[in-house]
């Protein structure tokens, strides 16, 4: 195990037993275990802080005046820290060298670093799963997630009068948050209808925990008297400055408009997407599952993908909640430790995991089913979305380019629209406009057009760097020749 500066390679080099991407829940239950057991460990994390979408810190201020709001998590990273993992914040892993399996990062400061180990811990979440409407560049237009993290780590709301709009239970607790700090929500359009008695919903009746908690959220709107207006989307956000209205449309018929609610902020998200880019870049086999329509990493019980050096756990192997991604970085933990011929986890503990998980991945199934599936919601938003809207921000490209293209030069392939267009190329790569592009190349298709039951979102492919990186970076990392030219 070294961490040295190389003279035949630029930049740092770190070899470990364990290397972690992600430091949120995941991957801190994996570094925990993993480093507590001997293992040299690095755990890894783009943020300035551990602790990922779940486990966020507060700001120091914010701690002080209203405490920690998930103090479990600041013991989780320090039970990472005391156990001996190295903890690196502020580090980029922004792809993967030819040889396959070195990971290329960059530290707080930009310098390159390049990272192997004799397993490879992927913990890297999800991103959330977003679709344009006119409108939606506008200030105060924002995301769920967003305006979660601000309530968390700041104490600060994204409005005063806010609307929650797109599908999933996340809309719930994020509506609850804003409450608490004095925001009105104004309401909560979702798109789908799983609000509502069902022979299915009545599943979610074996499991008590989670039922407590969504009924907690019921009884907090219900008591801030928060509509919650089904099988609803946003049609379109109007304003100057700043969103000031927001108009909603039936879901059937999403052209035509139902109501136009004045708003200071408005939060469009429809779950989660996994973020698989590295681990299809490490060459990991990805599979569509059933019940989002997304692709995921193919992995074992523990977590062992296609590949027996690289673990997928958390969110980046399917959305499931804080509670499943804790699981999944364990089971991986357990899996690598068993293999090292140093697992001390009695039959009983291991058993008891293993039942745990599954009881997480029925209640995951279930509200899945309850909720429009990713390849449903493209069928609704897609043909409706008006031509001029921009899709892709970063390069300013609208639906009916992207149309147009897919249906003519590109027909109908996903990656040639985004050569064509250059939908998808920016900073981003594709993050926030890939469903929508997707839904509207799929869209244009005869034989293939949304809502002919397939049931799969189409990708765009991973590519070096997954995410911006300096120049300078890139040139440290190539060595003194790369600059010559400079002189
Ligand atoms: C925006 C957002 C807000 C959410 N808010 C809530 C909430 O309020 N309540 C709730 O119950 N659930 C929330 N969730 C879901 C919840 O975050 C997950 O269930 C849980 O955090 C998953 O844990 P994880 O370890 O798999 O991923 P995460 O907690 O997402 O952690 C992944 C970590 O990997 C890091 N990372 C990713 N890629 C790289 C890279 N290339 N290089 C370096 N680091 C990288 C990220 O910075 C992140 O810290 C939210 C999810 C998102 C995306």
């Amino acid at each position: 195990m070294t961490a040295e500066h190389s003279a035949a390679t630029y930049g740092e080099v770190v070899e470990r037993d364990v290397v972690i991407v992600g430091g949120g829940p995941a991957g801190l239950s994996a570094a925990a275990r993993l480093a507590s057991a001997g293992l040299a460990v690095t755990i890894l994390d783009e943020q300035p802080e551990l602790g990922g979408q779940y486990y966020r810190r507060p700001a120091p201020a914010v701690a002080r005046q209203w405490g920690d709001h998930r103090p479990e998590g600041g013991r989780l990273i320090a039970q990472v820290r005391a156990a001996g993992a190295e903890c690196r914040t502020g580090h980029l892993v922004w792809g993967v060298e030819d040889d396959g399996r070195t990971l290329l990062a960059s530290d707080d400061a930009e310098h390159p670093v390049r990272l192997r180990a004799r397993y490879l811990v992927l913990a890297t979440g999800a991103f959330e799963r977003v679709f344009p409407f006119p409108g939606w560049q506008l200030p105060g237009v924002t995301t769920p997630g967003f305006a979660q993290h601000l309530a968390a780590s700041d104490h600060t709301t994204v409005g005063d009068r806010v609307v929650l709009a797109g599908s999933g239970p996340f809309l719930l607790p994020v509506a609850c948050s804003l409450i608490e700090l004095g925001v009105s929500v104004a309401g909560i359009a979702e798109a789908g209808r799983p609000y509502r008695p069902s022979l299915r919903a009545l599943g979610t009746l074996g499991h008590p925990a989670r039922l407590r908690e969504l009924a907690s959220y019921a009884a907090r709107l219900a008591r801030a008297r928060v509509p919650i207006w089904q099988e609803t989307v946003v049609l379109r956000a109007d304003g100057r400055d700043r969103v000031s209205s927001v108009t909603l449309a039936a879901a059937a018929r999403p052209a035509r408009p139902v109501r136009t609610v004045e708003v200071d902020a408005l939060c469009v998200g429809y779950g989660f997407r996994p973020q698989t880019d590295l681990a299809r870049m490490l060459g990991c086999q990805v599979r569509v599952d059933v019940a989002s329509g997304d692709a995921v990493p193919v992995t074992g019980a523990a977590g062992r993908a296609s590949r027996a050096d690289v673990y997928v756990v958390g969110e980046a192997a399917g959305i499931g909640g804080v509670h499943a991604a804790k699981a999944r970085g364990l089971a991986a933990a357990h899996d690598i430790l068993t293999r090292e011929g140093r697992s001390a986890v009695p039959v009983s503990e291991a058993r008891r995991m293993m039942s745990a998980r599954r009881r997480l991945a029925r209640f995951t199934a279930l509200t899945d089913s309850l909720y429009p599936g990713p390849a449903a919601l493209l069928a609704t938003l897609a043909p409706a979305l008006p031509a001029d809207t921009v899709v892709c921000r970063c390069e300013a490209v609208r639906a009916e380019e992207i149309r147009t293209t897919a249906a003519g030069s590109a027909d109908g392939d996903l990656n040639a629209t985004k050569a064509w267009t250059r939908a998808g190329m920016g900073p981003c790569q594709g993050r926030e406009c890939g469903f929508a592009v997707a839904g509207l190349v799929r869209s244009v298709m005869p034989g293939r057009g949304v809502g002919d039951g397939e049931s799969r979102v189409e990708i765009f492919p991973s590519r070096l760097p997954v995410r911006p990186v300096p120049l300078a970076t890139l040139l440290e990392l190539a060595g003194p020749e790369s600059q010559k030219g400079d002189a």
